[in-house]
């Protein structure tokens, strides 16, 4: 499965569910969104085999998108997910940070991980290369690719000129070609990041123009199994209550998936965009994320009379047909950096 199938169900609502097996990682790179060290928090498997045993044939996601922390700790498990969720037609995406590649050849576990998914992303930039030198990343990167699976780059830059991003982009297309799509997502200060890099520029912004966010589009299962309806690390770390859908432990797919539909506030963030909902809510609007994350969850019982008008539907339906038409590529031009959105589209098949 190509990375642009991927990001072209992106906007679909409940088109996937993200899942973060644990929040450990062998490595330390100084910008980890999610501050994982090998004594991080990690739940029992039951949890996610349950949820996942919850997909059904007519109601699934398309995509199982898992990460960490470091997913592939935990090779048994992507397997064995990946095997239930190709049962009734879901397809499986895994993300990992290549630890494995400063060994000589990749774990027996591994490759047998490898070998269930359908695509497998490798996240890699400025601060990574420390801990998985280049040279070790291409060779393991294509012993993957040699074995069939559809691989993908995850990177992070400091915008559209930084100079390691170019030269790194550089050498990717020399030695795969077309053959390895890219993410670019600019760096943001979540996790250790907030140590030391400043709050993002404009961020601060008290606007109320309508910017929908379609992150809130797939719920994310986060590592105690907690369901967000984003993958934002601060909203697992704070847990706003308006911004959580459920528990893996206890809700099965069909559940988070209507709570994801049907929920008049996130139905809200992803029309108007958490600064004019907040504003619709006489609420303050400072922020994107952090005005999301302040919404009186009370409140959103106001717009419920709202969001059921008839006209509210017609434009909700409209925008989303919008969002879906622009695919992947628009996708990652509103939530990456856009200069880069094109090298999603790399190698993808006619
Ligand atoms: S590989 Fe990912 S999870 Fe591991 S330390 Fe680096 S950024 Fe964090
Ligand atoms: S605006 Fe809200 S739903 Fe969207 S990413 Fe930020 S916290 Fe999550």
């Amino acid at each position: 499965m190509h990375l642009a199938e991927i990001l072209d169900m992106r906007n679909d609502i409940g088109g996937g569910v993200s899942i973060g097996l644990t929040r450990r990682c062998p490595l330390s790179c100084a910008h980890c969104s999610t501050r994982s060290t090998m004594e991080s928090e990690e739940a029992p498997a039951e949890i996610f085999t349950r949820f996942v045993g919850t997909f059904r044939r007519d109601d699934r996601p398309e995509i199982l998108a898992l990460s960490g922390g470091e997913a592939l700790l935990r090779p048994d498990l992507v397997q064995a997910l990946a095997s239930t969720a190709r049962k009734v037609g879901t397809r499986t995406s895994v993300l990992s940070g290549l630890f494995f590649a400063r060994a000589d050849r990749i774990p027996p576990p591994i490759l047998r991980a490898v070998d269930a998914v359908d695509h497998f992303s490798t996240s890699f930039d400025v601060f990574h290369e420390p801990e998985v030198p280049r040279d070790r990343l291409f060779r393991t990167l294509g012993a993957i690719m040699d074995r069939g699976v559809d691989v993908s780059l995850h990177l992070v830059g400091q915008g559209a000129d930084d100079p390691w991003l170019g030269t790194f982009i550089g050498d990717v297309r020399r030695r795969f070609g077309d053959a390895v799509p890219m993410v670019v997502n600019a760096l943001a200060p979540f996790g250790r990041a907030r140590d030391w890099l400043a709050p993002l520029e404009g961020e601060g912004a008290d606007t109320a123009a309508a910017n929908p966010c379609a992150m809130a589009a797939w719920p994310v299962v986060g590592f105690d199994g907690t369901v967000s309806a984003c993958g934002n690390d601060d909203v697992f770390d704070r847990r706003p209550p308006h911004l959580l859908l459920g528990h893996a432990a206890t809700d099965g797919w069909p559940t988070i998936r209507a709570r994801t539909e049907r929920s008049a506030l996130l139905r809200a963030i992803r029309l108007f965009g958490p600064r004019a909902t907040a504003r619709r809510l006489g609420q303050g609007c400072d922020g994107y994320c952090a005005a999301c994350m302040a919404l009186d969850a009370n409140a959103a019982t106001d717009l419920s009379a709202l969001m059921d008008r008839p006209a509210t539907r017609v434009l909700e339906r409209g925008v989303q047909a919008l969002l879906r038409g622009g695919g992947g590529e628009a996708f990652l031009r509103r939530h990456g950096i856009p200069r880069f959105a094109g090298l999603s589209q790399l190698g993808r098949p006619a």
